[in-house]
């Protein structure tokens, strides 16, 4: 199987990246603020499809739920995209597409497939939402709605009265979750400014409640933690919050950094974990080679021993 062009859709950024099926050789990375609304993301990706040579497989990570076609169902942190489709015509017709929830792709990446795929591994992902996701004996843990794991919408007792995005009161992302801390203080250091300490308190301790409720339910021989909050200081003061409760849970910090979800969702393609999105393109698409608008910059395209770990600023 020849490379895996992944989409990373979260609040704050829109990543993407050529991926090798075992997730373990990344090029062409890019990375832009996640645009204003679903029509320009969706112009965005394909522009860095094409750039990247129109891969015939194309998987995508969100931190919104979609449904089969790549339409946003439900986004709390950006009610505009709702309704609104993530994918162009041509990506729909020339690639075979899968979808899958980002936390659910964080946690693909985090398991162990080759050493002990029969294992649990739960990934709590924290940026300007929360998500969660598990891989349990070696598939991805759904529901039947595809809303397994949504753990930014668990009751915490270090929430109780604080109103979430979604509408209900307690939510683990009313009061840990990036938008909530820079609804309060903005988009400077948290971890410089004495008054943000308190509500990173608060913030920890919903965490590690949460981290809590993880762990009796699951028992989970690994926990690893993913996002721009979960990999920033905040780390460190969760491992301690849930050493001082007494929580028998050593968490890491996911091993592919920023790249979690990126990896994990074609890890999830390649290994036919992730759902299939309809598409018009047939099982092995010849993606778009003869279209001279899929400007392949090198002569080969994608170069399996060729590791690039370069952010492009456009795309
Ligand atoms: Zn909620």
């Amino acid at each position: 199987m020849s490379a895996i062009f992944a989409v990373d859709l979260g609040a704050t950024w829109l990543r993407t990246a050529l991926i090798s099926p075992d997730g373990r050789r990344i090029d062409r990375k890019a990375r832009v603020p996640t645009p204003e609304n679903a029509a320009d993301a969706a112009r965005s990706i394909e522009a860095a499809w094409r750039h990247a040579g129109c891969a015939g497989a194309v998987a995508l990570a969100t931190a919104p739920e979609l449904d089969g076609d790549g339409v946003v169902l439900r986004w709390p942190n950006r009610r505009n995209y709702e309704g609104a489709a993530l994918l162009t015509d041509a990506i729909r017709r020339l690639a075979r597409l899968a979808l899958v929830d980002d936390a659910t792709a964080a946690a693909l990446s985090a398991h162990d497939f080759d050493g002990a795929a029969d294992e649990i591994t739960v990934c709590l992902s924290i940026g300007s939402g929360i998500g969660g996701g598990a891989v349990i004996a070696g598939r991805p843990l759904m529901g039947a709605h595809h809303a397994a794991m949504d753990v930014g919408h668990v009751p915490v007792p270090s929430a109780v009265g604080l109103r979430c995005a979604c509408g209900r009161d307690g939510c683990l992302q009313a009061v840990a979750s990036g938008r909530a801390l820079r609804r309060q203080y903005g988009y400077h250091d948290l971890f410089a400014d004495p008054a943000a300490e308190s509500a990173l308190r608060l913030a920890t301790a919903a965490l590690a409640e949460a981290l809590a409720i993880l762990q009796a339910m699951f028992d989970p021989e690994r926990v690893v933690i993913a996002g721009g909050l979960g990999l920033s200081p905040l780390f460190d003061r969760i491992a301690a919050e849930l050493k001082r409760s007494g929580v028998a849970l050593a968490i890491a910090p996911h091993r592919h950094g920023d790249d979690a979800a990126l990896v994990g969702a074609a890890i999830g393609l390649a290994r036919g974990l992730a759902p299939r999105a309809s598409t018009s393109a047939a099982m092995s698409p010849p993606a778009a080679r003869g279209d001279p608008r899929c400007k392949i910059s090198s002569p080969s395209g994608y170069q399996p021993g060729r590791v690039s770990t370069k952010a492009a600023s456009g795309a």
